[in-house]
C-alpha cells in the first residue's frame, strides 16, 4: 500500500472500527446448531478453550456453577451414546463422554455424580474391577441418550478447585478438542481482550535469548501503547511476548484469547489461533508461554516468535518465525492485535528501533557459564564418573547450554552426591533418563526404599528408579538438582469420619498422605479397604487426600472388622484395622 493513499482511508479506518465484531479466523466449518448448552443457567465462563495452564492448553471451557456449589444438573448437548466413562482421583474427576452420530464427541468433567443409571453401572465396575479408578468405553447401544437427557450433577471432583463444569467438544476420530466456543453456544461477550504487558526479547540469530525487558502498556482509547511512543531495542533481531487475558460480561475470570497476531509495519510475521490443537502437542504450551516467567512469577506471556523446537500446530503465519530484524537507523511499526472467539479485538502499536551503540549486538554467545552444549535437535548423551545422562532429540526446544555441578552431599538420607543439572527455569518437552552412581554402599534393607529424587528448594520428588550397572536410573522431564535418597517413612492414615459405632453415619473417611510427592510417572500413594475380608469402595479425592466410603447396602448391620492398608511409592506401608458396628 503506498503511502499517500493511507491519507484517505484512516478516516474510513477510523470509522470501520466504530463497527465492535472482527470475524475470527476459523479453518474448520462447524454446525453452530447442533449442540445445546450442557447447563440449564446462562453460560459464564470461568475458563476458556486454549488457555494457558501449567503444562497444557486447557482443553474445553469451564462453566460456572449457578450458586457457586456443586449439584447443577448436566445435560447431553446432543443426542448420541455414552462412549466412555472415566473415574480418576485426580485430573477430570468424575467424567463421562458421549458420541455423536456427527463425527463429534463432548465431554463432561469434574461431575459430582452420574445420573441413576450410569451410576450403578459405574459402581458395579468398580466393585468386579476392585478399584476406584475405572476407565470404560461401554458399546454403542448400552447407553443411548437424547439431546437434553441429565447425565449427571455438575461438581468438584478430580483436578478441580471449585464447582464447574469443565466441558469438551472433540473430534470423534482424532480425539482432537475443538473450541467450544465456535459451535454456537450462547456466551454474552462484549468486552475485548486486555493487555497487560510486553517483553522484548534481544535475539542472536540462531534465536537465543541474549536478554530481555520488560514493558508497561499503556490503554489509550481503544487500543494500547507504550510509553513514548517507541520501544529501543538492544539487538538486530527481536522477538516480542505479550501477556494477554480475554474478559466476559458478567465475569471477573482472566480466560484466554483465541488469537493474536503480529505484524510489521503492515505484514503480518507471526499469528496464532486457539482452534484445535491434539493433547499430543499440548505441553507446547512450555515454549509457548515465557517459561521463566511462568515458573518463577507464575506469570504467563505468550512468545510471538517461535522457539526452534516448537512443533505445535496453532501457528499460522512464521514470516521469518517471527523476529523481527532491523537494520540500525531503520524503524518499523509493531502492531498487536489480540480477539476473543466473538471477535471483540484490542490493538497495541507501538515503533521499534535500535538502540544508539547498543553494545549487546556484537555479542556471539550467551553471557552464561556452562561446560556443555546440548543442541535441541540432536540426541544428547553426557556420561561421567557419577552420572549418566540420555536425551532423546525433541527434549529441548533450543539448544541448552548446560551448566553441570557435582555437589558433595552427605546429609542423612543422600546416597549420592547432589548432581545439579542447569536449573527449573529451562523447559524440557519429553522425558529423559538419568542415571546415578551412589556414592556410598546402600544397606540390603535399604535397596527397595531409595529413588531417584528431584531436590528443588525444599521440595523432594521421586521420580521412580531401577538399578543398571550400579548406577540407580529413572525417567525424568525436568532440569535441576538429582540425588538418591532413601523413603523409610510409611504413609500416614487420619481418621476423619470413623467411630466403633457408625450406626447413624451415612459414610466413614478418612486422610491418607505421605512424606515425599510422587513423579507423574510414578506409581503414587494407594490403598486397599476391606470389611470382614472383602474389597470395598472408596472414593478417592487426591487433592485433599480424602478417602469415603458411602454406606450403600454393600456393608449390613452388624459387627465388621475394618481393615485400610496404605502404601508408598517405595513399599513402606501402614495399617489401620478396628472393629465397627454399622
Ligand atoms: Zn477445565
Amino acid at each position: 500500500m503506498k503511502r499517500n493513499s493511507l491519507v484517505f482511508i484512516l478516516p474510513l479506518l477510523i470509522f470501520a472500527f466504530t463497527v465492535p465484531k472482527l470475524k475470527p479466523t476459523v479453518r474448520g466449518n462447524y454446525p453452530s446448531n447442533y449442540f445445546q448448552a450442557p447447563v440449564a443457567q446462562a453460560l459464564l465462563l470461568a475458563g476458556t478453550f486454549g488457555e494457558l495452564r501449567p503444562n497444557h492448553f486447557h482443553a474445553g471451557i469451564d462453566i460456572k456453577s449457578a450458586r457457586g456449589v456443586a449439584g447443577d444438573a448436566v445435560f447431553s448437548a446432543a443426542d448420541g451414546y455414552v462412549s466412555r466413562i472415566k473415574v480418576d482421583k485426580s485430573g477430570y474427576g468424575n467424567s463421562l463422554y458421549i458420541s455423536h452420530p456427527n463425527g463429534y464427541t463432548t465431554v463432561y468433567a469434574h461431575l459430582d455424580k452420574y445420573n441413576l443409571e450410569l451410576a450403578n453401572y459405574v459402581k458395579a465396575q468398580q466393585y468386579i474391577k476392585e478399584s476406584f479408578e475405572i476407565d470404560i468405553y461401554p458399546s454403542h447401544d448400552k447407553f443411548p441418550v437424547s439431546q437434553g437427557d441429565e447425565v449427571g450433577k455438575m461438581g468438584n471432583t478430580g483436578s478441580s478447585n471449585g464447582a464447574h463444569l469443565h466441558f469438551e467438544v472433540r473430534e470423534t476420530s482424532t480425539q482432537n478438542p475443538l473450541n467450544p466456543l465456535l459451535f454456537g453456544f450462547r456466551v454474552v461477550d462484549n468486552i475485548a481482550p486486555k493487555m497487560h504487558a510486553l517483553k522484548v526479547y534481544s535475539l542472536n540469530e540462531k534465536r537465543e535469548e541474549l536478554g530481555a525487558k520488560a514493558i508497561t502498556l499503556v490503554k489509550l482509547g481503544e487500543g494500547y501503547k507504550v510509553k513514548g511512543d517507541t520501544v529501543l531495542l538492544d539487538a538486530g533481531q527481536t522477538g516480542f511476548g505479550l501477556k494477554v487475558y480475554d474478559h466476559f460480561d458478567k465475569v471477573s475470570n482472566w480466560n484466554g484469547i483465541y488469537e493474536l497476531s503480529t505484524y510489521q509495519d503492515d505484514s503480518l510475521v507471526y499469528d496464532f489461533s486457539l482452534e484445535s490443537f491434539s493433547f499430543d502437542e499440548s505441553r507446547y504450551i512450555n515454549a509457548h508461554c515465557d517459561y521463566e516467567e511462568r515458573v518463577t512469577k507464575n506469570s504467563y506471556y505468550n512468545r510471538c516468535y517461535a522457539l526452534p523446537g516448537n512443533h505445535m500446530s496453532i501457528y499460522r503465519h512464521k514470516s521469518n518465525n517471527g523476529v523481527i530484524d532491523l537494520q540500525e537507523g531503520q524503524t518499523s511499526r509493531i502492531t498487536m492485535v489480540a480477539s476473543d472467539v466473538a471477535g471483540n479485538s484490542s490493538t497495541l502499536e507501538f515503533w521499534v528501533k535500535i538502540k544508539p551503540n547498543a553494545s549487546i549486538l556484537a555479542q556471539p554467545v550467551l553471557n552464561q557459564k556452562y561446560n556443555y552444549i546440548l543442541p535441541f535437535n540432536e540426541g544428547n548423551m553426557i556420561r561421567t564418573e557419577g552420572l549418566y545422562l540420555h536425551m532423546p532429540p525433541g527434549t529441548l526446544y533450543e539448544d541448552l547450554y548446560l551448566k553441570y555441578d557435582v555437589l558433595p552431599e552427605r546429609s542423612t538420607g543422600y546416597y549420592s552426591n547432589v548432581h545439579r543439572l542447569s536449573d527449573s527455569r529451562t523447559p524440557v518437552h519429553e522425558f529423559f533418563d538419568i542415571g546415578i552412581r551412589p556414592t556410598q554402599s546402600i544397606p540390603a534393607e535399604l535397596k527397595p526404599k531409595v529413588f531417584v529424587a528431584y531436590c528443588e528448594g525444599s521440595r523432594i520428588l521421586n521420580c521412580g528408579g531401577r538399578w543398571e550397572d550400579g548406577l540407580l536410573r529413572a525417567k525424568v522431564r525436568g532440569l535441576g538438582s538429582y540425588a538418591i535418597m532413601a523413603d523409610v517413612t510409611p504413609p500416614v492414615i487420619k481418621q476423619v469420619v470413623f467411630g466403633q459405632n457408625m450406626k447413624s453415619y451415612q459414610k466413614f473417611s478418612f486422610k491418607i498422605s505421605d512424606n515425599v510427592a510422587t513423579a507423574p510417572n510414578v506409581e503414587e500413594l494407594n490403598f486397599d479397604a476391606h470389611v470382614d475380608g472383602q474389597w470395598v469402595l472408596m472414593e478417592y479425592d487426591k487433592k485433599n487426600g480424602t478417602i469415603t466410603h458411602r454406606f450403600d447396602g454393600v456393608i449390613t448391620p452388624g459387627e465388621h472388622n475394618f481393615r485400610l492398608v496404605v502404601r508408598d511409592a517405595v513399599g513402606n506401608e501402614t495399617v489401620f484395622e478396628r472393629k465397627f458396628f454399622r
